[in-house]
């Protein structure tokens, strides 16, 4: 049912926020301006659900964008967390959980043999690419519009997430020489990257969201990242698979693993930290050789493998490893998907579900999307009416066009058929809006 929701207290606490925060956030997606109106400052999580400061329960499909895919507070991740706690926060020293970790991180990415953990996503894109371009001596890295891979300067180029819903693809303070080596290309067009190939000798590596998460879910066309390791392999460019989203989340293996498509470089992040601050980058041993104190290109980090971390990621990668949470992941999101397209039919409102696995988004365009020129034309009034509509039900959406929604393996049956019932009632309001 739709009940009027309340936000007395969100509005307070963000009008507070915004005197000592830049934009009241830390975030700028979380500052709402997606979808307008005040963001939802949250008390607590359980499970499938988030709770407001308020008392307002909505069952929770972003997940901190991405990293919960256990739900909130996993009891075998807090035990482990607690356990560790309790022997030190961080050592700044080696701790045999960060060998523990990169083991199960290799057990599932066979493109892997050397890892190194960061703290963030946008570390492990960055020094992966620092890594292509020292390893290879050559200058230019091939992006996709519309992928967002972190804030580091060379990727606020066409960038997606965020920056693309606050209409800041590229950003003032990353130096013209600097973007100037960063080409960025339509995901999904093969024949753009072929050309780029015959058009410049500089190219250190290609770097992809292999199903991309942050211009909304967009999948990759058959044979894109194939084609995508031929051109590499070909040109002797750095293929790296940002899969910071999709690692552990289209498959234990991730994307590498649903498509069979290996990478060089691998970035990771979000479930490799079960909610924890945790990035990674690793793959082939040669080049991973490169990275200090084994090789020359540099890069370090206080907090890197710290034990809080590494113990969150290992209890979250124990319990991925048993294959039937991807199948019921697979089966909740399936079931979603058909209600939802049901929903589209009975009420007529142009729009189309796109989803691989637990990841997914409902564009308000009538066409599928494939890539960020048609991500660009979904309605975005309409998703900030249905985002809103759905709040008001209870169902916690991200609050932005360009950003993938992700199911929980906490969420129940009840919870599947609410989110059904009320994105249709939610398309009914859509329509009328
Ligand atoms: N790469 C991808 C594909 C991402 O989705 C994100 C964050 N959403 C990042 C990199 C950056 O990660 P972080 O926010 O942890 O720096």
């Amino acid at each position: 049912m739709r009940q009027q929701l309340k936000l007395d207290n969100s509005k307070k606490l963000f009008l507070e926020a915004q005197k000592h925060l830049v934009g009241g956030v830390n975030s700028p997606v979380r500052a709402f301006k997606g979808v307008g109106g005040t963001p939802i400052f949250m008390a607590r999580g359980k499970g499938a659900y988030l709770i407001d400061v308020d008392g307002n329960r909505y069952i929770d499909l972003v997940g901190s964008w991405g990293p919960l895919i256990l739900g909130h507070i996993p009891l075998d991740v807090l035990n482990s967390v607690r356990r560790v706690s309790r022997k030190g926060f961080t050592f700044g020293a080696p701790s045999a959980l960060e060998t523990e970790l990169a083991f199960l991180v290799k057990k599932a990415y066979p493109s892997v043999e050397k890892v190194r953990f960061v703290s963030s996503g946008t570390e492990a894109t960055l020094s992966a690419v620092r890594l292509a371009r020292g390893a290879t001596g050559k200058k230019r890295i091939i992006k996709f519009d519309g992928c967002y891979h972190g804030h580091g300067d060379s990727f606020l180029v066409s960038a997606g997430s965020g920056a693309a819903t606050l209409g800041l693809p590229d950003s003032p303070g990353v130096p013209e020489e600097l973007a100037s080596l960063t080409t960025s290309l339509p995901y999904n067009d093969l024949k753009a990257v072929e050309e780029a190939f015959g058009r410049f000798d500089d190219i250190a590596g290609v770097i992809v969201e292999p199903v991309a998460g942050n211009m909304g879910l967009v999948p990759p066309k058959p044979g894109f990242l194939q084609g995508l390791r031929n051109l590499t392999n070909q040109h002797k460019a750095i293929l790296i698979f940002d899969e910071v989203m999709t690692g552990f989340r289209v498959a234990y293996g991730g994307a590498q693993e649903r498509y069979g498509v290996k990478a060089d470089l691998t970035a990771l992040g979000k479930i490799i930290g079960g909610g924890l601050p945790v990035g990674a980058y690793g793959g082939r041993a040669d080049l991973m050789a490169q990275v200090a104190p084994e090789g020359p290109v540099y890069q370090a980090g206080t907090l890197s493998g710290n034990p809080l971390a590494m113990a969150a990621g290992i209890a979250t990668l124990k319990q991925l490893s048993d294959s039937k949470v991807y199948e019921n992941l697979e089966e909740s999101a399936a079931f979603v998907e058909e209600g939802i397209k049901r929903a589209i039919q009975k009420t007529g409102v142009e729009a189309v579900f796109q989803r691989v696995g637990s990841m997914a988004t409902l564009f308000f365009r009538g066409q599928p999307v494939e890539n960020y020129a048609q991500a660009k034309e979904a309605d975005r009034k309409k998703y900030s009416v249905f985002f809103w509509a759905m709040a008001q039900r209870g169902v916690y959406l991200p609050p932005s066009q360009f950003e993938a929604a992700f199911f929980s393996a906490a969420l129940t049956g009840n919870d599947l058929k609410k989110i059904v019932r009320s994105v249709n009632e939610s398309l009914e309001d859509v329509k009328e809006a």
